[in-house]
């Protein structure tokens, strides 16, 4: 059994047959689109600087997967900061409810890397090898490519690779990425593979995928609705003004038998240029919708054919949904007076705790195996596990001593621990103590950690040995590793 065919396209990209629509749009020339380029290159210019600048002495960003650091503007986040990094990412959400509150898809429109490359990048080199959309078509059309089309894939599969190596220099650093580039792909197949993904993922995106991404992959589009509200910034079309649309009404008398109303028109001359240079193939006349990325495309195209028919701009402009049903907008309302008063007690949070990181982390850990040996005289050697993190950029030597050393003696394999910048140890120690120190199997001491640049904590610690109460020897593990 057939089932019957759509009247019409559901989605802008989906023929009624289910095949892809695919989308050519027609560049329009405008303030818009300058201003774009502009900040499209800007960004494209840091995009690639930021992964190579340096704040004393480390990346200036930098996320990096291999040793699990972040590093921001010269601080550096490892896993053990997870308040911090929780923070931060806070910080990040909140700005992102706040500036779309206020500018509905400005990211989308004026600096995501997916617009700013495929519209700033790829697609002037796909106008240069395959001219305008018409001429566009006709190569979709052709059953076998053309050497134009083939020319671009290869001038993209260049660029990809490019990209590809700059983004992926944002999660490995340009130093390794460097080496993974310029050695034999023998020395380093993971990283090589790495590579070779992330620069086929690229070319898939803006030869093949394109403006699905922002429709079907991206998540931020879908939140759309629950992050603005009827006064946010969006691009909309004013029916009011625009609406009966038709052909621009002829200077004649009004034909016999049609209503004397007849030739009045809205200033929309259904002209359809607003269709046709929207990236995402969507009809702005039918008010705001998901796909749409704000890029102002369509703004552009209806200024030009007002500005050829005499008749004052902004039929589609910058407004709010209120603005266009003839209320006025207010920029200041409740959401966008909660993210800011928010964003600031985060902020604050994030400073204070960044400013009173401690230099060491220390954990103290469950004691492996046996929790204390016998020793002769009467005395044990009771385990204790303690880990350290050195959270600096310059190596420090931990020393470690016994606060209470009428309980017993400190044995450690090594005097003293170097641990280089980011690194973390276990330091297995023993502390040798009579039976009669401890009470029901248990001792707390103390101990006291040390470095070379001044740091000091002194933490307790649960020693477990012989219940001298005259119970059986516990000998058992402590039930969870802890934090003092
Ligand atoms: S570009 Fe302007 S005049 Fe032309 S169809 Fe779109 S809204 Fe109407
Ligand atoms: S409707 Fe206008 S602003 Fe939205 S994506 Fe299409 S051209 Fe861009």
């Amino acid at each position: 059994m057939s089932l019957p065919a759509p009247s019409d396209r559901v989605l802008s990209t989906l023929n009624p047959d289910g095949s892809r629509f695919w989308i050519r749009p027609r560049l329009s020339p405008g303030r818009f689109l300058t201003r774009r380029r502009v900040v499209a290159w800007g960004l494209i210019a840091l995009f690639v600087l930021l992964p190579r600048l340096r704040i004393g002495g480390r990346p200036a960003f930098l996320i990096d997967l291999v040793t699990r650091e972040i590093s921001i503007a010269g601080a550096v986040f490892r896993p053990s900061d997870g308040f911090l990094l929780m923070l931060l990412g806070l910080t990040v959400v909140l700005t992102v409810f706040f500036v779309t509150a206020l500018w509905g898809r400005v990211w989308c429109g004026w600096a995501c890397p997916q617009t700013v490359y495929l519209e700033h990048v790829f697609r002037p080199i796909e106008r240069l090898w395959e001219g305008n959309p018409s001429a566009q078509r006709k190569l979709d059309a052709a059953k076998l490519p053309s050497w134009r089309r083939v020319g671009k894939w290869v001038s993209y599969a260049a660029l990809a690779f490019a990209v590809g190596n700059v983004f992926l220099a944002y999660f490995v650093g340009t130093d390794r990425l460097e080496r993974w580039v310029t050695s034999s792909p023998a020395e380093h197949p993971v990283g090589f593979g790495v590579v070779v993904f992330v620069s086929a993922a690229m070319f898939f995106d803006f030869t093949y995928f394109r403006e699905q991404t922002c429709i079907v992959a991206c998540p931020y589009g879908r939140l759309q609705s629950v992050m603005v509200d009827k006064q946010s910034l969006i691009i909309g079309y004013d029916t009011t003004r625009g609406e009966p649309r038709g052909k621009p009404a002829k200077k004649s008398l009004p034909v016999v038998g049609e209503p004397a109303d007849a030739a009045r028109r809205g200033d929309c001359v259904d002209c359809g240029a607003c269709v046709t240079t929207c990236p995402t193939g969507i009809d702005i006349r039918g008010g705001l919708q998901m796909e749409c990325i704000g890029c102002a495309q369509c703004i552009d195209a209806c200024d030009h054919v007002m500005d050829k028919l005499e008749r004052p701009r902004g039929l589609i402009r910058y407004t709010s949904e209120d603005e266009l049903a003839g209320r006025p907008r207010h920029v200041w309302r409740a959401r966008t007076l909660v993210y800011p008063v928010l964003l600031a007690v985060v902020g604050a949070l994030f400073v204070w705790n960044l400013g009173n990181r401690t230099a060491t982390e220390v954990w103290v850990l469950r004691p492996a195996g046996p929790t204390f040996f016998p020793l002769e005289h009467g005395k044990v050697a009771a385990q204790v596990r303690i880990k350290l993190e050195n959270k600096t950029d310059i190596s420090r030597t931990y020393r470690v001593e016994l606060v209470e050393g009428d309980v017993g003696t400190l044995r450690t394999p090594m005097p003293s621990w170097t641990l280089a910048p980011g690194k973390s140890a276990e330091l297995p120690l023993f502390v040798d103590a009579a039976t009669t120190v401890f009470h029901h199997g248990q001792r707390v001491v103390h101990l006291r950690l040390s470095d070379d640049h001044g740091w000091q904590k002194t933490i307790s610690v649960d020693l477990i040995g012989p219940d001298h109460s005259g119970d059986a020897p516990s000998g058992a593990a402590p039930t969870q590793e802890h934090k003092p």
